[in-house]
């Protein structure tokens, strides 16, 4: 007997379960919509800061334990969570398939709340070390980097607050930046550079990451010079930023230019059907607040959506009556 390919209808599926996806179910649920979340993991990037200081209403600041507030809630309220990852967004008719390596599953709305990963560099040796010596997360590993000789990749607030943190562990922290300006707030960049075991390599490039068994050097590059020269190092902390990946929906929604969704402010995306929140959009200012609130906008506008096609009285967006 053939086994019957699993297909089941949703009314929303969210992919992505960080503050934008989880709050986004919560307010799905609250609207009884039929939900699934697929997601790699439950929290996204709030769950690597124990410093949060802006969510209001929440001053533990623990970014884990925001995260698993939001997923109880989300949980309580009857939205269904899978570990897993999309491949594909197929629209058929006046629905959508949602492929993953969890399953393939039917609905009739999407809302994207992907997020944003760390940047890579993409030169020899990164992968082969990727999490056995190569970080994208300085404030999550650095205890590790304990008596050991690092190097932070970077210019920005991340890569400078990320210094000084592996500082306290390091024996010694290069910090290598590509240009002679700094993006990271300038208090920031004056404490770090007077710290002892710090030393700046700017106007440098990473070309290597060299080891046989552990990592063990990089070679750098200086960019206006082309010399290069090869660094002893057993750690490296890439906090060169984040980006979007998108390729399981980007055939189906537009994209700026930094590869993020375009959103109105109704979540709305340019295809019909689905939403986007959070970091993956092209909305400025990337903060949990704003993510959870966009989140909440994409359920609303989702339910409005097959309220209309349903002839179910919609949730007005005013307040005019
Ligand atoms: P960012 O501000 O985008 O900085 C990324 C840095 O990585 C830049 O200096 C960039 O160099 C460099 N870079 C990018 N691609 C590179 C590559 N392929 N090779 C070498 N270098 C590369 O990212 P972020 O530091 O993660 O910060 C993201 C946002 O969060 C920012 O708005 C930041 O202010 C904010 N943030 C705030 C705080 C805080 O307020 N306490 C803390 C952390 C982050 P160029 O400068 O040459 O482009």
């Amino acid at each position: 007997m053939v086994e019957e390919e699993v297909v089941r209808m949703y009314d929303v599926i969210i992919i992505g379960a960080g503050a934008a996806g989880l709050t986004a179910a919560i307010y799905a649920r609250r609207r009884l919509l039929k939900t699934l979340v697929i997601s790699l993991d439950i929290g996204g990037q709030a769950l690597l800061t124990e410093q949060i200081e802006n969510y209001p209403g929440y001053l533990d600041k623990s970014g884990p334990k925001l995260m698993r507030i939001f997923e109880k809630q989300a949980r309580d309220f009857g939205a269904e969570i899978l570990i897993g990852y999309v491949t594909k967004v197929e629209k058929i008719n006046d629905h959508f398939k949602v492929i993953s390596n969890v399953g393939e599953f039917e609905t009739k709305t999407v809302i994207v709340a992907a997020g944003k990963v760390p940047r890579k560099l993409n030169v020899p040796g990164e992968d082969k070390f990727l999490g056995r010596g190569v970080s994208t997360c300085v404030t999550c590993d650095a205890p590790f980097a304990r008596n050991k000789i690092v190097a932070v990749v970077g210019g920005g607030n991340s890569a400078l607050e990320g210094v000084e943190v592996v500082s306290k562990f390091a024996s010694k922290v290069y910090l290598i930046h590509r240009r002679e300006q700094f993006r990271a707030d300038e208090i920031t960049v004056e404490k770090v550079k007077n710290l002892p075991n710090v030393e700046f390599i700017l106007n440098h490039v990473i070309t290597e990451i060299k080891g046989d068994k552990k990592l063990e050097s990089i070679v750098i590059q200086n960019v206006k010079t082309g010399e290069t020269k090869e660094l002893k190092v057993d750690m490296v902390f890439l906090e060169i930023g984040h980006e979007t990946k998108i390729d399981f929906v980007k055939h189906l929604v537009k994209v700026d230019d930094y590869n993020q969704i375009i959103t109105n402010k109704a979540a709305e995306t340019s295809c019909p059907g689905i939403f986007a929140a959070g970091d993956v959009t092209n909305s400025p200012y990337k903060q949990l607040v704003i993510a959870a609130a966009e989140g909440a906008i994409a359920a609303l506008s989702a339910y409005n959506y097959i309220a209309r096609r349903e002839g179910k009285d919609i949730i007005k967006a005013d307040w005019k009556g």
